[in-house]
């Protein structure tokens, strides 16, 4: 279905030529220490590890000062990631506006950012095996926080069926069990992804959000520096490495994994979790 133009006003050239400025210029955010935590990460020692089937997710927790890594152990497989502070799941990963402050796809040095009224860093990325791709000839990328998640609403809107299996549903049958709520109150907990090891973009005719196959093979990993304290849901795609379709059984799926990584005691001095924003919540002048 395509959009249907207006008649052009006569100075419609002039309108487009005005030159874009950044919505969010973002270097007034506080740098993370990656030497810091890289130096913490040599002393770690992995402490616990998730295995998460094909078309299905698991939760995991990770205290803050430890790592987290996903890897796709057999071979490319997207993963739908949630995040919640542990012991809030009203303060949740903010997908638009992480990609607000870091752009449409995230990689070493950006953090994922918690929703309103929270809006601080709830982890940091601090390894990609997969960021030598940068952006190829049709625009995509890899890890994106621009494709909300595969639902089995969208899915019956455009083709009429169910599909079970699809990542909203996979992330809340796992975070139901985990918390022991019902699977419709769970649900509403279950928010836009960060599509790790997915490759994105939008075409450049009609802007349209594509995907095109996964270059991750196994053995490639995303590993993250905890913040806070979390609770990570992690959904491996029905789409499996998202190169043809997704929201069905046809794709060849495979297994992801996370392991938590703990740092020796004492190599994080001077490291404090992020406090919430500073924002008054006044709403209002005096
Ligand atoms: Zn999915």
């Amino acid at each position: 279905m395509t959009k249907t133009p207006t008649e052009a006003p006569p100075d419609a050239d002039a309108r487009r030529q005005v030159v874009p400025v950044i919505c969010y210029p973002n270097d007034t955010l506080h740098v993370p220490p990656l030497d810091q935590y890289r130096a913490a990460r040599d002393t770690a020692q992995a402490t616990d590890h998730t295995r998460i089937p094909p078309r299905q997710a698991r939760c995991f927790h990770v205290t803050a000062g430890s790592f987290f890594r996903i890897t796709c152990p057999d071979g490319a497989q997207v993963g739908d990631l949630n995040l919640f502070a542990a012991r809030n799941l009203d303060e949740r990963f903010f997908s638009g506006k992480t990609r607000a402050l870091h752009g449409s796809h995230v990689g070493i040095g950006n953090r994922l950012w918690s929703c309103l009224p929270y809006l601080r860093p709830m982890a940091t990325i601090t390894e990609d095996t997969l960021s030598w791709y940068g952006q190829d000839e049709f625009g995509g990328r890899v890890h994106d926080v621009i494709g909300t998640r595969c639902d089995p609403y969208t899915h019956h809107l455009l083709t009429g069926q169910d599909y079970h299996n699809t990542c909203h549903s996979n992330l809340t049958r796992a975070l139901a069990a985990e918390m022991g709520m019902p699977l419709t109150e769970a649900e509403g907990h279950i928010h836009d992804v960060l599509n790790v090891f997915m490759c994105t973009g939008f075409t450049r005719d009609t802007g349209q959000y594509f995907m095109k196959t996964s270059p991750a093979r196994a053995g490639d990993y995303i590993e993250f520096f905890a913040e806070i304290d979390l609770l990570g849901v992690l959904s491996a795609c029905p789409g499996g490495d998202c190169g043809a379709e997704h929201s069905s059984d046809a794709a060849t799926c495979h297994p992801l994994e996370v392991t938590v990584y703990a740092p020796k005691a004492g190599q994080l001095d001077g490291w404090y979790a992020p406090s919430y924003n500073r924002y008054s919540r006044r709403h209002a002048p005096e």
